[in-house]
């Protein structure tokens, strides 16, 4: 059976279900995973992630499927953002 997530929980490092611990929304609650689930927020010169804060620009030539990959690694503390 599949969990709907209904119950979340978030903090500024992301959101997880409370029912299943599946990272809904960047690093999860409290930073559980070192990878974000991005979540991006769109601007006149580009998106941000609201998680880690990785930028793409809209003059940067990166493909859906390349942002999707764009992975920011928390486990120094601080996320550091490299193409997979
Ligand atoms: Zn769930
Ligand atoms: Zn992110």
């Amino acid at each position: 059976m599949t969990c709907p997530h209904r119950r979340r929980i978030g903090d500024n490092y992301g959101m997880t279900c409370e029912d299943c611990g599946q990272v809904l929304e960047g690093y999860g609650y409290w930073g559980q995973s070192h990878t974000c689930l991005h979540v991006w927020a769109e601007y006149e010169g580009g998106k941000e992630c609201l998680y880690c804060g990785a930028w793409v620009g809209t003059g940067e030539d990166l493909t859906a499927q390349e942002v999707d990959e764009l992975l920011c690694d928390l486990s120094n503390g601080e996320p550091a953002c490299t193409l997979s």
